[in-house]
């Protein structure tokens, strides 16, 4: 019975993370996860059952799922992490574990070596692939991530030699297997499976957390950050680095009614996304933009002085204006902005600095649009 508590608990597992996948599509490294526990419940149940009932295949048939569902494990961890697989690498790892089992069976026929080759070969698969997560992990759940892998891994390597320590040269397997100490050895395997599983599950739960963050901080059209975003981004940046001084400025395109009018909702939205990266490849890692609703654009600028970021507003702007919208018909299309400048007064919250800016803006757009007013 407790042989079989393995499989149907990757089973469940698998039934998790291929629900959770359903609803998130977008963490697709969820479908590897799901695969790597099916393969390793397929792999278990093939050699608990002895499907098929050959020894030989059923020990290579098991061999090969054991290995697919490590490779598939890895591939899906680093494919999270934006990490590429080394394909070369784990082609020549799977094909001397299939193939030194195989070996062992038909060739030279040795127990302990094929236990050996399979449980080693994957370990240190696995182990590449913790320390590969581990290198490039930057949050607290990655390095926890990587910290349970490598356990998991590690732990590979007293269990075999214990148990073919164990096994030695008896002939009595069946007795073996029913002794308190292969069971607490089976056991044991079953936990780190658990710890494993939790684990990654709360990756998984920390990964949607932060796609719900973004997506609330985030303006779906342009990708910038939303009014929303924005003020975190002030909040945290005036925290972390309180800067000398901070300001802002906030643009308009003008007359946009007229682009829409002409190019249609679609052309607008285009003129959106272009102003959008224009201005996010002008700012500086410590600055941010945002588009705070319709054609109006917030940026915030810190450590600048007053004339600095005056020239900063005018070069937006002379750029826009000299910017050739390409899309639909839009190709000689060109659109101008009006820009407000303020500098964060001292105690000043962010809600009174962008009324000032706003005031700032509409000053420019009744002196006749196109231009840049600081206060
Ligand atoms: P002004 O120079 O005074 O700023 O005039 P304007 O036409 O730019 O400003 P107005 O506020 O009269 O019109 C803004 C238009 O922007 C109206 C609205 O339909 C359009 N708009 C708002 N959000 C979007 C959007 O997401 N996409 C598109 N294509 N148009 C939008
Ligand atoms: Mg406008
Ligand atoms: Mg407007």
């Amino acid at each position: 019975m407790l042989t079989l508590l393995g499989p149907a608990i990757a089973l469940l597992f698998t039934g998790a993370f291929l629900g959770v996948w359903n609803r998130w599509r977008r963490l697709r490294y969820l479908l590897w996860l799901a695969s790597t526990f099916f393969l390793f419940s397929t792999a278990a149940l093939s050699q608990i059952l002895l499907i098929p009932r050959d020894f030989g295949l059923n020990a290579v048939i098991s061999c090969i799922l054991y290995t697919a569902a490590v490779l598939v494990f890895a591939d899906g961890l680093l494919m999270r992490m934006d990490l590429r697989s080394d394909y070369l690498l784990n082609f020549t790892g799977a094909l001397l574990v299939i193939g030194g089992v195989s070996y062992f069976f038909y060739i030279d026929r040795n127990l302990h070596a094929r236990i050996y080759i399979l449980n080693f070969g994957l370990a240190a698969l696995l182990l590449r692939t913790a320390l590969k997560i581990g290198r490039a992990a930057n949050t607290r759940i990655d390095r926890a991530l990587s910290w349970t892998l490598l356990v998991f891994a590690l732990q590979f390597f007293p269990r075999t030699i214990l148990s073919l320590g164990y096994i030695g040269n008896r002939r009595d397997l069946a007795a073996l297997t029913q002794s308190p100490f292969w069971i607490w050895l089976n056991f044991s395997f079953i936990i780190f499976t658990v710890v494993l599983g939790l684990m990654l599950l709360a990756v998984v739960v920390s990964d949607i957390v932060r796609t719900l963050h973004q997506n609330a901080n985030t303006d779906p059209l342009t990708g910038l950050l939303n009014r929303r975003g924005f003020e975190e981004f002030v909040d945290r940046q005036v925290l972390k680095t309180r800067p000398r001084v901070l300001s802002l400025i906030i643009f308009d395109i003008d007359d946009f009614k007229s682009i829409n009018d002409s190019y249609g909702h679609h052309g607008g939205d285009a003129v959106l996304t272009q102003v959008a990266s224009l201005v996010q490849r002008n700012i500086r890692a410590s600055d941010a933009v945002a588009r705070l609703g319709g054609e109006e654009f917030i940026v915030l600028l810190s450590n600048l002085d007053r004339g600095d970021v005056y020239a900063f507003a005018e070069r937006l702007r002379n750029e826009i204006a000299h910017t050739r919208f390409g899309s639909d018909g839009l190709s000689s299309h060109t659109v101008t902005a009006s820009f407000g400048v303020v500098e964060f007064r001292s105690g000043e919250d962010l809600d009174e600095a962008v009324r000032r800016a706003d005031e700032m803006l509409y000053s420019a757009k009744r002196s006749g649009k196109n231009r840049t007013l600081a206060s």
